[in-house]
């Protein structure tokens, strides 16, 4: 009896069979995400575009559009030592206790940084793409609208 044969991919994403859902490429280094492949470095390209994306963009990503206080591009620092990315992250779920869905986002966006441990990056991607407060298409369109500047080409 072979198990390997009887297992079967529980998921959701039709992406997983062809490559990381950014470029396409096998992975040789992806985020241990449920469902989605997604390489370190295409992970890090989506979260620099959700850090610089205007407001209006990420409110659509997730099922209840906040409007945001203020200018929240100004409010987020990057992560440049793998212990700040805790903290970013700790901070993106206190703004969503808040419902500061869009400034939740962007401080989860900076710890997709390749600096912050891999597991961080993880936890703050399936936050941002996978939770019950995101909408199930936000990372596909999310891809299909911005694949040229994620993959520079
Ligand atoms: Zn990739």
């Amino acid at each position: 009896m072979r198990a390997r044969g009887s297992w079967k991919c529980q998921s959701r994403n039709v992406t997983l069979a062809h490559g990381c859902c950014v470029c396409g490429k096998p992975p040789t280094d992806a985020l241990e995400v449920p469902g989605v492949l997604v390489c370190r470095l295409c992970a890090a390209a989506l979260g620099r575009l959700l850090e610089n994306a205007n407001d209006a963009v990420l409110a659509v990503l997730w099922r209840r559009a906040s409007p945001p206080i203020g200018d929240t591009r100004r409010g987020c620092l990057p992560v440049t030592a793998p212990e700040a990315a805790r903290a970013h992250y700790d901070l993106g779920c206190g703004y969503i206790e808040q419902g500061l869905d869009v400034d939740a986002i962007r401080e989860l966006a900076a710890v997709l940084s390749p600096i912050a441990p891999s597991s961080m990056a993880a936890a703050a991607f399936s936050r941002i793409f996978l939770s019950p407060e995101a909408r199930p298409e936000a990372l596909s369109d999310l891809i299909l609208a911005f694949r040229p500047m994620l993959t520079g080409s």
